[in-house]
């Protein structure tokens, strides 16, 4: 398998994928080595995953050139990734032991408790535009609670999963308790055929729904992170409309619009709209696009090739039905998967751009009369992860946060995940949560004890 540079188009590297034999020779020695690693304390395993942070942060500057160079994202927020996600380190170190511990519910006659066991051996099925973030949140958590973990990192990061398995086996998780399958989706099949105790994938809703539905017959647990069209509404009475446009233009382009919760999509009252454009187009136009190992760049390429036709078609489909684009729309001269930042105007839902994710450099701004025409139009979407909602008035915005159908709402911010409250998404958007206490016991079964003395 050959690891291109997004920004370059040149081969980085050759890696050899894994095989349907390599994976039940990997899943074999797992399951040995769960057994006993199970039967360390949660302080013990805690203190490895503490030092496996300790090793990131040392290797920081290493770990983030690594990510820019397989992914294209720009240096700056690379290193803002590879540190900023030890903040999930953080909240374990915090919260594991209090969620993980047995429970005594009862005790009367019967003394009643609960234990929360590790699954066993998970596959954990993951992206590459945050292999940090929506990595940890899954296998550091898989591992503290006791499972060991087949990680399969996406075929555009795998040079990051294989730092991953270097240093969590140098901090002292053994070999036999954390692997890497290396491949595509054809690899990944594999794992669907094979007998591990459970599946957190973090990808598209296409091949989330493909996973969940091949391995439902197995009754094991299955935890979808999956994709997102999340909206932005700003108010008539925002406080400063200038730092809304500034916040949302860089909820909607931060790593090239490759986050699961960027705004894909922004709705203005009209009382407000032609100042809000303004200043948005006048933000996005100081975006340095470049080369993502210069640190001044803020929108490097894509990482694939083949999303850049994606978006020059919802772009064409939207002009054909009466878009302006206002700002971009083409592609600069150069080698790469570049896409200049877009911004269209004169936008309806009629559009695949309004309804379908982007995932990408693109964002249409639509005019808005009420707050109960925002609400019908943000909640107008088979997605259900995150919508935000610019306002001077919490009681107005709150009114509107409630009514809408997705996992996470914010009040004058967006594009944010905390590890403090759960991670999930609704509808086309997941199933299940990572993060939070919630987040801590997916990776266990409860047991229930009910203790009768003589
Ligand atoms: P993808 O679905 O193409 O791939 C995800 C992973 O699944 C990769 O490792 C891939 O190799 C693997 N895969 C593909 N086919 C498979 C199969 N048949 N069997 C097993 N594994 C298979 O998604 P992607 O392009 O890597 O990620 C982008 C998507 O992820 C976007 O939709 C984005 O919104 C979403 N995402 C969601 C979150 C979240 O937390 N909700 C976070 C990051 C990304």
């Amino acid at each position: 398998m050959q690891v291109i540079n997004p920004a370059t188009e040149e081969i980085i590297k050759d890696l050899t994928e894994d095989t349907q034999t390599s994976i039940a020779q990997k899943l074999n020695q797992l399951k040995k080595g769960q057994a006993l690693w199970s039967q360390k304390t949660i302080d013990e395993r805690l203190e490895i995953i503490i030092r496996f942070g300790g090793l990131v942060k040392a290797n920081a500057d290493e770990l983030a050139e690594i990510l820019t160079k397989e992914t294209g994202k720009p240096i700056t927020q690379s290193k803002g990734e590879v540190t900023g996600s030890l903040n999930r380190i953080e909240h374990l170190k915090s919260n594991a032991k209090k969620w993980l511990s047995s429970e005594k519910i009862a005790s009367g006659e019967v003394i009643e408790s609960i234990t929360y066991e590790p699954l066993g051996v998970i596959a954990n099925i993951s992206a590459w535009n945050f292999p940090y973030n929506v990595g940890y949140n899954v296998f550091l958590y898989a591992l503290v609670a006791g499972n060991a973990v087949l990680y399969k990192p996406s075929e555009y990061a795998s040079l990051t999963g294989l730092k991953f398995k270097e240093l969590l086996h140098q901090a002292g998780v053994p070999k036999d308790v954390f692997e890497t399958v290396i491949g595509a989706g054809s690899v990944g099949q594999h794992l669907l055929e094979a007998d591990l105790d459970g599946y957190y994938f973090t990808g598209s809703h296409k091949t989330g729904v493909h996973i969940a539905t091949t391995v439902a017959h197995r009754l094991v647990p299955v935890q979808l992170e999956l994709g997102g069209k999340d909206p932005l509404y700003v108010m008539d009475d925002v406080q400063d409309i200038n730092q809304a446009a500034i916040n949302a233009a860089e909820g909607a382009f931060y790593n090239n619009g490759q986050s699961c919760c960027a705004v894909e999509r922004i709705y203005v009252d009209e009382r407000i709209y032609d100042e809000f454009v303004a200043h948005f187009v006048a933000e996005v136009k100081t975006y340095k696009i470049g080369d993502p190992m210069d640190e001044s760049t803020f929108t490097g390429p894509l990482t694939r090739a083949q999303q850049i036709d994606i978006i020059l078609n919802q772009i064409n489909e939207a002009k054909s039905k009466g878009a302006e684009v206002i700002l971009g729309g083409d592609r600069p001269d150069s080698k790469g998967y570049y896409l200049n930042p877009t911004v269209l105007t004169q936008v309806t839902h009629n559009m695949g751009l309004m309804k379908e994710e982007s995932f990408g450099p693109i964002i249409g701004i639509q005019k808005v009369s009420t707050d109960k025409e925002a609400l019908t139009l943000m909640n107008d979407t088979p997605y259900g992860l995150t919508a935000a909602v610019y306002s001077s008035d919490e009681n107005r915005a709150r009114k509107l946060l409630d009514q809408l159908n997705v996992g996470t709402v914010y009040w004058n911010c967006c594009d944010r995940v905390s590890p403090n409250t759960p991670w999930s998404g609704r509808k086309n958007s997941g199933l299940g949560s990572t993060l939070s206490y919630q987040g801590i016991r997916s990776f266990t079964q409860p047991k229930s004890y009910q203790m009768r003395g003589l």
